[in-house]
Parts: structure tokens; sequence; C-alpha cells
């Protein structure tokens, strides 16, 4: 690390904790040169996969975008902002535990319902009629049915 005062090549850590639940490492620092002191923060690069969309074409994942469909999925809905952090978590895992460098929107959409029918069935209908844009009238009906045998069990 560059010292950015005088640009000195060597500068030594002085101390080092962890901030952000564990997200991030602060780092303070001193150049052997200046003696100048400074900060600095380290954090893990977690790369996300593309997404494969339906017609063929990539985009990057868009965890904004993705907050916005829940949120407005989950609106008036007895679902905490902590519970839909949670859910939005779980899924990148899953994501970036697949490995793979692109992955159809068709598997985002799947992990992402699974993961709302957990927390709010309501919201999971919702967001599942407007995610998945149903085919057809029957697709919708199994989605109803399934939740059916849940409450059920
Ligand atoms: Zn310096």
């Amino acid at each position: 690390m560059h010292c950015p005062f005088c640009a000195a090549q060597d500068t030594k850590v002085i101390d080092s904790r962890l901030v952000a639940v564990g997200h991030q490492v602060r780092r303070r620092r001193e150049c052997f040169e200046c003696h100048e002191r400074f900060t600095t923060f380290e954090t893990a690069e977690l790369v996300m996969p593309r997404i494969i969309k339906n017609d063929g074409t990539r985009e990057p994942y868009n965890e904004g975008k993705l907050r916005t469909g829940l949120m407005r999925a989950l609106e008036k809905r007895p679902v905490s902002t902590e519970q839909i952090e949670t859910l939005i978590t779980q899924l990148q895992s899953e994501l970036r535990a697949t490995g793979e460098r692109e992955v159809e929107s068709k598997l985002l959409g799947n992990i992402l319902m699974e993961k709302l029918k957990e927390v709010d069935e309501v919201a999971y209908v919702r967001f599942a009629s407007v995610y998945r844009s149903f085919q057809d009238i029957r697709e919708f009906g199994e989605a109803i049915a399934g939740l059916g045998d849940k409450s059920i069990k």
C-alpha cells in the first residue's frame, strides 16, 4: 500500500480491526518515510454471476432492482426490512454458491420465490405473478394450489 501523502512504497499496519459485522477490515497504517498515518478499508470482493435473461441477453445482477421488486411485493405485509435483507443475502449466497459466472434469470426467480414462500405467501403470489410473468392461467393456478398444499401440512 503506497503512502497517500508522499507516495512512498512502504507502509506498515499499526492496527487492524473488523468492522460492519465482520464484512470489512479497517487498518491503520503508518508510512515509513513521512510517518503520516492513514486508514484503509478492506472488503472481500463478492462477485455475483451475471443474469441471462429469457431473450438470451445478459445483464449485471442488480441488487437495487431486486430490492425494489421485493419491497413492492411486500407492501403492507407483515414482513420486516430485516427479513427482506436476510432474504436478499441468502439469495446472493445461493447464486454465488453455484460457482457459475452467468445464471439464468429463471434460476434467480425460482430461488427467490422459494424464499419468499417461507416468509409471506401473499407476497409470494404477488411477486410470482409479476416476476415469472406466468405463461398461462394454469401455471398461476398451480402456484395457488401449491400454497394450499403447504397450509394443510
Ligand atoms: Zn509517506
